[in-house]
């Protein structure tokens, strides 16, 4: 079969930041990026918030549109990179005046609302360290973070407040004070309970940076493993530089852009992209309050012009299940670079992209642990659908095994199967796990980071996603990636969304079993289960293919959209289900 590859034609207009991949990959040298970060002025080290909000007054950006915010009522609001800068100041003062220290844990818990952009920087100034949660977690998951991470303060709404923390607070008793936002008039006796508008709109606008070590945790994000409690992943200011460089590069974000990622911040995606890296490039960050609805999707491309898109396979497959037509009754002639990242992007999904948009999308590979985008398309670089891309200038990766020693030995032959590894260090990564120095540890050996994904690499340098190394599936000594027979899955018509486990065999090892969800105006039915697994025989052969196929209304996904291809394998097998606190969508069977 020969190889589909979507070739970039160079088009008139913007011209890409990375035009030349071999070249730049040659001659980048961290130090000389540095330069794209302005630093403390006076040498006194290396802030986020300054790079992404502060230095841009002295760029002349102060009246460019920073955040313009869309609420899910119709409300608009707009700040300026000057606007950002003082709000930020005034959370800044507003911490200060509560007597909380550099290195204290922030906690954020609320939509995507402009206060939460507000404190999330306004922190960072103030060398907090800073832990956006997701505004749909219960009080558990909630309270297991706040504990774990040793939450201070918590910024929240106060519909929130009343929901889901007031009766944690007896568990909490690190937590000095709760910031609410909303209910301006509610009175309350409880001194460390403080009303947003009273505390930070009042707050003074001045604020000096103090210095910072590139060294200080900055964010610490919560990520759930196959076992054991949540991994509490800290971050560093430094980290900023891999944003400056990642956003100019992998997203190709340029001084016009109007940019939209629409990933929460309580998702890693949400932090980097959604924040830090287009604020850090100095270009407008579209803020949508709303959760996916394909049509209004559809409106914010259209009427706010966004021209760089960052989204996640689940919703381009939400909408795929509406047809290329839907798109088309919107124009979008300002939309010109799309990129997809979280889960592995099937080849229909960026092949769609061309019909609905007429643009491909750019699928790109990180982890809450890389702290930015490590492998990725680029604008100028041809497209191999199904691929991640190539890593980029400044990283060094490589598929690799380790030996029964432990030792990281990589892999020579292209499209051998093996971990993906990345050598260490770079900018943006992870520091540790909280508390947890023998887990941290085990991610590394011989100077790689190990991802614990499995990947190969083809001979023209491109890398293939195979899957998490424990979802793998081995059957009749095959390994077999979930994500290619998903892949072939979701080819037929009929599928809207796959996922694939292994189940135990006496004879094989393992059998390949498939999930499948159908897209409106299919119905379950044996003919079309028969159907299915004699399309991905004839597409798999029968080695791979699966041998069973059971239809769901929904696939059991986490927050940020990855399928939990373990909860479905653990309740196949009676097994416990881990650690299930970011679990979003589920359907019992
Ligand atoms: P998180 O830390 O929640 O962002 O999850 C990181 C994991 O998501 C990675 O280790 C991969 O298993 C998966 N992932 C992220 N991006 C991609 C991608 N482009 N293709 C396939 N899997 C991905």
């Amino acid at each position: 079969m020969t190889e589909r590859i979507i070739h970039k034609a160079r088009v008139p207009g913007v011209q890409p930041n990375l035009q030349d991949y071999p070249g730049t990959l040659a001659h980048f040298s961290w130090g000389d990026a540095q330069q794209q970060l302005d630093g403390l002025p006076d040498g006194r080290g290396l802030n986020i918030a300054h790079e992404a909000v502060d230095r841009h007054l002295q760029h002349g950006r102060g009246n460019k549109v920073a955040i313009r915010w869309l609420g899910k009522n119709g409300e608009r609001r707009t700040f300026s990179f000057a606007d950002l800068a003082r709000a930020t100041n005034q959370f800044a003062n507003a911490l200060e005046g509560l007597g909380v220290q550099p290195g204290e844990r922030v906690f954020v818990l609320m939509g995507r609302l402009p206060e939460l952009y507000v404190a999330v920087l306004g922190a960072l100034k103030a060398r907090c360290v800073v832990t956006p949660l997701f505004s749909a977690f219960g009080p558990e998951p909630i309270a297991t973070r706040a504990a774990q991470g040793d939450a201070r303060v918590l910024v929240t709404t106060a519909e929130l407040y009343a929901r889901k923390v007031r009766n944690l607070r007896r568990q909490l008793p690190g937590l000095r004070h709760v910031i609410v936002v909303g209910d301006k008039n509610a009175a309350s006796d409880d001194k460390s309970l403080h009303n947003w508008e009273a505390l930070v709109t009042t707050a003074a606008t001045a604020y000096t940076i103090a210095p910072t070590d590139p060294e200080a945790m900055s964010l610490l994000h919560f990520t759930s493993g196959t076992s054991g409690r949540p991994k509490g992943v800290v971050h560093v200011h430094g980290a900023v530089l891999m944003h400056a460089v990642t956003g100019r590069y992998a997203l190709d974000l340029h001084d016009q852009d109007v940019f939209w990622c629409t990933a929460d911040p309580g998702w890693v995606t949400g932090t980097s992209y959604g924040i830090i890296a287009p604020l850090v490039c100095g270009v407008t960050n579209v803020v949508v309050e709303a959760e996916f609805e394909a049509q209004s999707w559809y409106r914010v491309l259209a009427q706010e012009h966004i021209s760089v898109w960052y989204t996640a396979p689940t919703a381009i497959r939400m909408m795929m299940k509406l047809g290329a037509e839907a798109v088309q009754r919107y124009r979008t002639p300002a939309l010109r670079f799309m990129a997809s990242v979280g889960e592995p992007l099937n080849p229909e999904a960026v092949e769609w992209g061309l019909s609905a948009f007429g643009l491909p999308f750019h699928d790109n590979w990180w982890q809450t642990e890389t702290g930015g985008i490590m492998i990725s398309n680029y604008a100028a670089m041809d497209i191999k659908p199904g691929s991640m891309g190539k890593p980029l200038p400044g990283i060094n990766a490589d598929i690799v095994r380790r030996n029964d020693a432990g030792h990281v030995q990589p892999v020579e032959a292209p499209g051998t199967e093996g971990e993906l590894a990345l050598k260490t260090p770079w900018p943006s990564m992870m520091r540790g796990y909280l508390g947890e120095q023998a887990r941290y540890q085990q991610c590394f050996a011989d100077g790689w980071y190990l991802t614990g994904d499995l990947a190969r690499r083809d001979a023209d340098g491109y890398y293939w996603f195979v899957g998490r190394a424990d979802d793998v599936i081995k059957s009749a000594g095959h390994l077999i990636g979930p994500f290619e027979v998903e892949s072939a899955l979701l080819e037929h018509p009929a599928v809207a969304e796959a996922a694939v486990i292994g189940i135990p065999d006496a004879v094989m090892g393992e059998v390949v079993k498939a999930f499948v969800a159908l897209k409106p105006g299919f119905t379950a039915s044996q003919a079309l289960q028969r159907q299915l697994l004699g399309h991905a025989r004839q597409r798999l052969g029968a080695v791979v293919a699966p041998k069973q196929l059971e239809f769901r209304a929904n696939l059991p996904r986490t927050r940020s959209g990855k399928i939990l291809r373990r909860l479905l394998k653990a309740r196949e097998l009676g097994l416990p289900e881990g650690d299930l606190s970011s679990l979003e969508s589920d359907e019992k069977p």
